[in-house]
């Protein structure tokens, strides 16, 4: 887990990352307010990056975006170029497997939290069962067919008071489905390379690995 102030890491990363929920969408943006990278009051000039830099920063975006530590975003790749244990045919595929069914982003991607942060912070704090059992590790795996919802204990928190409403306005990704009466999420299928928008450039972050 990263630990900077949210806003900080998308001033550095000079795009919006949407850590923030709501607010990334609104006019209080930092990045709207202070379009520089933090700690400068001028604007920085960007460019003249090196390959190495421009791969570092497209590493950066996904890992951030993901609110991933290094160790956690290396392990994750480096699983899929290693190609001494397994081959992997379409590994962007894979690797959008391995960050999205991560239970943290499932609880995000179904409309149970407003942003990944809020959804690991729920997680940890155990408001979520995952086929019936309570959990309180936000980089579980998610199966196909696994059952996620708020804990019986938890429903009545403040935090949950509107989820029905919350749910209902949630356009959930295809590659997931929710039974809004149960209020229970599953995986429908993995979702591929195209079920989901990369903050970067997955490439780069293949080359910069491999390295
Ligand atoms: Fe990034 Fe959201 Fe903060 Fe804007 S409000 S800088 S998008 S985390």
């Amino acid at each position: 887990m990263i630990k900077q102030p949210k806003c900080k890491i998308c001033r550095r990363a000079g795009e919006k990352l949407f850590l923030k929920g709501e607010r990334c969408f609104t006019p209080k943006c930092a990045l709207v307010k202070r379009p520089f990278p933090p700690g400068q009051r001028a604007k920085r000039r960007r460019g003249g990056l090196s390959e190495y830099g421009r791969e570092l920063r497209e590493k950066q975006k996904i890992k951030n975006s993901y609110l991933l530590s290094e160790k956690e975003f290396r392990n994750y790749v480096k699983a899929l170029l290693d190609t001494k244990t397994k081959i992997v045919e379409d590994v962007p595929s894979a690797f959008v497997k391995s960050v999205e069914t991560r239970l943290d982003n499932i609880v995000f991607r179904l409309g149970f939290a407003n942003s990944r942060g809020e959804a690991r912070q729920m997680v940890s704090h155990g408001h979520f069962s995952v086929n019936n059992r309570k959990t309180t590790i936000p980089s579980r795996q998610i199966k196909i067919s696994d059952k996620i919802t708020i804990r019986k204990e938890s429903r009545e928190k403040p935090i949950f008071k509107d989820i029905e409403e919350k749910l209902k306005k949630t356009k959930i990704p295809t590659w997931l489905s929710m039974d809004k009466k149960t209020l229970e999420g599953e995986i429908k299928r993995y979702p591929k390379i195209d079920d989901v928008q990369l903050l970067g450039e997955l490439s780069s972050v293949f080359e910069h690995y491999s390295r």
